[in-house]
């Protein structure tokens, strides 16, 4: 859980994805189950981390920290057991390319500003449906990055259906509504049964929830990724102020407090959302809950101090 992206990222000389991505899908069998040879899976990886772009926050380092986070799940929390190794595949596929090509500005810039991309999906989910569209538009024009060219119709369809799932359900507007379903299911009497039943909602909850997870992290960690994210949502407000466009929220650094965005974040999201899943996971109670509660208090001293 303390995994550090940031020191993998010097140690691979910036090409975390490759390094990790490498890893953990030869860990996770993935080469077998979508029948690829070692290259194929090489060029694609290379495709993915060149597809995403030096934000301050949305960049590979990220990607391959969402990654590494799905991996401790998997692993260390057990949901292993209650996915298919399709499922496992889709999991770990949607985690690396679940930002492709993010611009590091957010879905209400792109709306407000009448982008291309919001042009493109009609405001809805902008930069996850640009994401996906990246993905699977580019595996169509070039053999050589295609890891699904060996799958059948039907076991492809059945594996692209589920990374659009996960990736759709990264965008923040759909926090709330997935909250509330994993929390009923988590309410069920027999939940391990309940939980094989609604693996597709498990793996969107897992995959949301993983990129969300900075505040749960080691301290450290948590304020570096805090000062990366406030780095890319200030730069857009800026660029907001200067097209007359209105600022997005935390995007203002002029009247945005650091603190109690991050205590907001915190109580109104990710604690929350860590509670419910680990009704289903428990290894989160003992490993990820003290972080988030650690890190609250944190932002809530240096509100003091302010
Ligand atoms: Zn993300």
């Amino acid at each position: 859980w303390g995994f550090s992206p940031f020191e993998l990222a010097q140690a691979s000389h910036m090409r975390p994805i490759q390094a990790l991505g490498w890893h953990l899908l030869c860990r996770w069998n993935v080469l077998e189950e979508l029948m690829i040879d070692e290259m194929t899976m090489r060029n694609w990886l290379a495709f993915v981390e060149s597809k995403y772009n030096s934000n301050p926050y949305h960049n590979a380092i990220h990607a391959s920290d969402i990654l590494q986070t799905v991996h401790f799940m998997l692993q260390t929390c057990n949901l292993w057991s209650y996915l298919t190794q399709k499922q496992i595949t889709a999991l770990l596929l949607a985690a690396l390319v679940h930002d492709l090509g993010h611009d590091g500005l957010n879905n209400n810039y792109h709306k407000n500003s009448i982008s291309q991309r919001a042009l493109m999906y009609n405001d809805q989910s902008i930069q996850e449906n640009y994401h996906l569209f990246l993905l699977f538009s580019s595996m169509d024009t070039n053999q050589e990055i295609d890891i699904f060219h060996n799958l059948s119709q039907e076991n492809f369809l059945e594996l692209r259906k589920a990374i659009i799932d996960m990736v759709l359900f990264t965008d923040m507007s759909k926090h709330f509504m997935l909250l509330k379903d994993l929390k009923e299911t988590c309410e069920a009497d027999s939940l391990d049964e309940k939980l094989r039943g609604s693996s597709d909602l498990l793996l969107k909850a897992v995959l949301h929830v993983c990129d969300i997870s900075n505040p749960a992290k080691p301290r450290e960690l948590a304020i570096s990724w805090t000062e990366r994210c406030i780095e890319e949502f200030f730069s857009q407000g800026d660029q907001e102020k200067s097209l007359g466009l209105p600022v997005s929220p935390q995007c203002n650094r002029e009247t945005t407090s650091i603190p109690d965005s991050q205590i907001g974040f915190i109580e109104f999201v990710v604690l929350p959302s860590f509670q419910v899943l680990s009704t289903a996971l428990p290894t989160i109670k003992d490993v990820c809950l003290p972080n988030l509660h650690s890190n609250l208090n944190y932002w809530k001293e240096k509100k003091e101090e302010l």
